[in-house]
């Protein structure tokens, strides 16, 4: 890619095409501020032809309908397989439309993009019903049985954090279940989606199955809107995530969630301080702290309390900022400007509610969206910067004495996408696992998530499960198939 900006086009039916109207926005490299490609508004007719062409792929004798298992498996694995072959090239087109590292795209976001279709491949081949005989006929009266058949037309809206691994997540499942897709990545980071639609025509993947309209939240909402999507699976914030379930009431769509995070982490004083340090700290500050399920909120047994926080300090202080396609930078820029606005509003408000900054609080230079990375102590479980999620690097810090204290804190967190503990004690893991209401707890670990486990949110953080094969029950309908049999 050039510095000049360059001109993308989005993929409807097989064709990549401009807006209907020709409206265009731009996508920026938030580590330069300059554009990097001008990409096609997708608004409501675009939406509309895009559902149209997913809809024909999906009639009934359709070359997708009519393709074996085996088949659609072998497309679905050869997706994965293109993803490695251009690992480099989407971990440095993702680095600069998103900001991360180019080296953590590259050993994170593009292999576990491949991986997940790698997974997914195999179960299209294995999608099966049951026979169940009936409770109230004598046997042998009815033959009776489950089929599972795939949803329809799926409209899957996904964020800007992971952009190829969340494009990944939603269409490898929906694929290996039979499902015809419309795809609309974030506007602020579409580039690495677009270019997965060209590696997806090239697995022979058939026109129509999978579109990609760009745009933003208004095209979202046009997609939740229409009459002929079957269901919505959508990543993004819990606010919109509800405005989703309201905007879907109208035609009873399907809708799946995965929404934000504040996710606890637990440091108990009897842990590996070393690991236990290392890991809270990349807990947060992986991915600029820009990760849904992010260890956020940081509980530490108050003898330890001060060793751990002066760990995390000399973490962060060592932890070097800067353009993601600099081999040297361990957090990249924040993805916008509104973005870091939003971060650095909630590190104001720390400091006005009286929360002690401990180290960091301050954007890194003066172009680009660059932060340091944020730790504050003398925390209260009422502050904003404790009770919201910031999706940044900000991290806070509370000491604890009892496992109560921190159950009855957490009582009032509306999420529940993962926690973390960390301890030598296998009783205290499992008990402290046992009392966290999260859909991923992490023991003495962070940051591993795989393609064969469930991952989603209890509480406001989501409906449903992405990955293993949880997920396919988010793209797949059951048929109770009954007959009476001759005499
Ligand atoms: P967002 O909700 O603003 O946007 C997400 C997507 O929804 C974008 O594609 C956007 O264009 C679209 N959108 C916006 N308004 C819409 C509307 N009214 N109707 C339909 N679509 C609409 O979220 P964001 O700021 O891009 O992403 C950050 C959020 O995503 C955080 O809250 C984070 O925790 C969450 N997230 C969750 C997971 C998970 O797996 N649970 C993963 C990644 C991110």
């Amino acid at each position: 890619m050039t510095n000049s900006p360059e001109e993308r086009r989005m993929l409807i039916g097989g064709q990549w095409v401009e807006a209907a109207d020709g409206a265009t926005f731009e996508t920026v490299d938030p580590a330069t501020e300059r554009v990097l490609a001008t990409v096609p508004w997708g608004r409501g007719a675009d939406v509309d032809r895009a559902v149209r062409a997913a809809r024909e792929a999906f009639e009934p004798g359709s070359p997708w309908r009519k393709m074996p298992p085996s088949a659609r498996g072998r497309i679905i694995h050869k997706i994965g397989d293109l993803i490695l072959e251009h690992r480099d090239e989407l971990a440095l087109l993702e680095s600069k439309d998103n900001g991360k590292p180019v080296s953590f795209a590259g050993f994170a976001d593009v292999p576990m993009a491949a991986d997940t279709f790698h997974y997914m491949s195999g179960w299209a081949t294995k999608i099966e019903g049951n026979t169940i005989p009936m409770s109230s006929a004598s046997p042998g009266r009815f033959l009776s049985f489950t089929q599972r058949e795939p949803l329809g037309v799926v409209a899957q809206i996904v964020p800007w954090n992971y952009p190829l691994l969340m494009a990944a997540w939603k269409l490898a499942p929906a694929l290996a279940a039979g499902c015809t897709i419309v795809l609309k990545p974030a506007e602020q980071t579409p580039l690495t989606a677009l270019r997965l639609g060209e590696l997806i025509q090239e697995a022979g993947v058939p026109d129509g199955v999978v579109n990609i309209v760009t745009g933003d939240g208004s095209t979202g909402a046009a997609l939740v809107a229409h009459p002929d999507v079957d269901k919505i699976a959508f990543t993004g914030s819990t606010e919109v995530g509800k405005e989703i379930i309201r905007a879907s009431a109208d035609n009873v769509k399907k809708v799946t969630l995965e929404l934000g995070g504040k996710s606890p982490n637990v440091v108990y004083a009897d842990a590996d301080l070393e690991k236990a340090i290392a890991k809270s700290a990349e807990a947060i500050f992986f991915n600029q702290g820009e990760t849904c399920f992010a260890g956020s909120r940081l509980y530490v047994e108050r003898s330890v309390h001060d060793e751990v926080v002066a760990g995390l300090k000399a973490a962060a202080e060592q932890i070097t900022v800067g353009a993601g396609t600099e081999p040297a930078t361990v957090m990249g820029p924040l993805v916008s400007a509104e973005h870091l606005d939003r971060v650095m509003e909630y590190v104001e408000s720390g400091v006005a509610e009286g929360a002690t900054l401990c180290t960091g609080g301050r954007r890194v230079g003066d172009k680009g969206y660059f932060m340091a990375p944020t730790i504050f102590t003398g925390t209260k479980p009422h502050m904003r910067i404790v009770a919201e999620e910031i999706f940044g690097p900000v991290l806070v810090v509370l000491p604890f004495d009892s496992l109560d204290e921190i159950v009855a804190i957490e009582k009032d967190n509306p999420y529940g996408l993962a926690a973390g503990v960390f301890t030598r004690d296998i009783d205290k893991a499992f008990t402290t696992a046992s009392a966290m209401r999260a859909g991923t707890v992490f023991v003495n670990t962070w940051n591993t998530v795989d393609a064969a486990l469930p991952f989603g949110g209890y509480k406001q953080s989501g409906w449903g499960r992405e990955l293993g094969h949880a997920v396919l029950e988010n793209y797949l309908e059951t048929k109770s198939v009954i007959a009476e049999l001759g005499r």
